[in-house]
């Protein structure tokens, strides 16, 4: 069919660059153990749901919610400690937070660096946005390349340098002291992703704030509440005043600002389950490491676990645990360092102990 003059496609006014991409995709994870997005396996206890649900009827849906979130950014400040030095911005999510980022630096002409592979966000946002993208390698074992960073810097001069700390999909906690010295030596912004900070051994929140180049950013996703799509940034009150004229008015919706509230109050039993599944982390790494298999374990740091089987059977490996009822997530789809290499978030006891015995028979079965 002839189609009308002046009909406007999406390449007739998109950049080629953002077309090319799919959209995020999420596996389908229906009537699987879902073990592939870092969700924390537990739900609260009955008598902390019922008292949830009190405290949700107490939510006026009709009104706007609190603009700034200012209660739940006080509580934040409260239970995680930020520095005085510290303002914090919240976002829907820290994935918002990253676009606000890259949107307010979009006109400088300087690009967005990381080193790679890393959270895929930083990228796809810095394309979306128009802004370059410069991805640094890491070392062979996955752990920062000190000279080519410092090399990249001075070359580069990055707007922003987004540091996953831990890193995802590799579970590693960088070198803080070489954390410092990249901040350092960052003429931009240094923003430190800290999504696991409940499993991590380090962590840079109480400097945010004290050097404008310094930022910190969190989620409450990974801890357990990623149902409600809230994450924060702690950095200078400079920043974060120039920051907020680049969020959306009542980006925190007011069921979240509530049900946060509560959470934060009861935040013992969050605390308790990320214990838990810390526990639960070394037994997994344990066993993986014991397993013929198993090429190479990547040590974590977070609520998951990258590890390689033998060449070429990441996919079939990943596919035999599907097959039994198990998800996680493949990694190493585009080849590369990360070829063969599968990322399992740790679950409840007894679905670590469903993926572990399902892995030891994928892995003896004939490839
Ligand atoms: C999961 C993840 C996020 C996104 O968190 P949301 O708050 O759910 O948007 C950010 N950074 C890293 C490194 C992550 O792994």
């Amino acid at each position: 069919m002839q189609e009308a003059p002046g009909v406007t496609r999406p390449s007739d006014l998109m950049r080629p660059e953002v077309l090319e991409r799919p959209a995020y995709a999420v596996a389908d994870a229906a009537g699987l153990i879902k073990l592939d997005a870092m969700e924390n396996p537990f739900p609260w206890p009955g008598e902390l749901e019922a008292a949830w649900l009190e405290a949700l009827r107490g939510v006026e849906l009709n009104r706007y919610p609190d603009p700034g979130g200012r209660a739940v950014s006080e509580a934040i400040r409260a239970a995680h400690g930020l520095p005085e030095d510290a303002g914090c911005l919240l976002g829907n999510g820290s994935d918002e937070l990253i676009q606000i980022l890259i949107t307010a630096v979009q006109g400088s002409g300087r690009p967005v660096l990381s080193p790679v592979p890393t959270f895929v966000m930083y990228e796809v946002l810095a394309r979306a946005a128009g802004v370059p993208f410069v991805g640094v390698p890491l070392a062979s074992d996955f752990d920062l390349d000190a000279a080519a960073m410092l090399r990249a810097l001075e070359e580069h001069r990055p707007a922003l340098l987004f540091l996953a700390f831990p890193n995802n999909p590799t579970g590693r906690l960088y070198d803080p002291g070489l954390v410092a010295e990249l901040v350092a030596a960052n003429p931009g912004i240094t923003v430190i992703d800290e999504a696991y900070a409940p499993f991590a051994s380090h962590s840079f929140l109480p400097e945010a704030g004290a050097s404008p180049g310094l930022m910190v950013m969190r989620t409450l996703s990974k801890q357990g509440l990623a149902g409600l799509r809230l994450g924060y940034l702690a950095a200078s009150h400079d920043w974060i005043d120039a920051l907020d004229r680049l969020r959306l008015p009542y980006n925190v919706n007011a069921l979240t600002q509530r049900s946060v509230l509560f959470a934060l109050e009861h935040g013992a039993v969050l605390e308790r389950q990320a214990r838990l599944l810390r526990e639960q982390r070394s037994r997994i790494s344990a066993t993986l490491a014991s397993l013929p298999g198993v090429r190479r374990l990547v040590p974590s740091e977070a609520n998951f676990i990258l590890f390689e089987v033998a060449s070429g059977r990441g996919r079939s490996v990943f596919e035999s645990l599907r097959a039994s009822g198990i998800l996680i997530k493949d990694v190493g789809g585009g080849g590369g360092v990360l070829a063969d290499h599968l990322r399992v978030t740790v679950g409840a006891p007894h679905e670590n102990d469903a993926f572990l015995g399902a892995l030891a028979e994928a892995l003896t079965a004939p490839a």
